[in-house]
């Protein structure tokens, strides 16, 4: 009884955890889609083969702002 209590609960932790998270995801995005909005010549690409960023375009340059990846386009 007491074990499943404990659960329960730390399952609740989890999806307020969770619930914060993805609340934080969406604000980055906003964020992220109103810069790309404001600044000319930048755009966003996939996903950088680190997994740790997004792929930011901007003077024909595909650029990884985390592991300074760099190319040409
Ligand atoms: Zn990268």
């Amino acid at each position: 009884m007491r074990g499943r209590h404990l659960y329960s609960r730390r399952l609740r932790e989890l999806e307020e955890r969770l619930d914060d998270a993805e609340r934080n995801i969406d604000r980055l995005e906003n964020t992220l889609r109103g810069i790309v909005r404001e600044t000319d010549g930048v755009s966003v690409g996939g996903p950088c083969k680190c997994g740790e960023s997004l792929l930011i375009v901007r003077h024909r340059t595909v650029y990884c702002p985390h592991c300074k990846y760099r190319r040409a386009i």
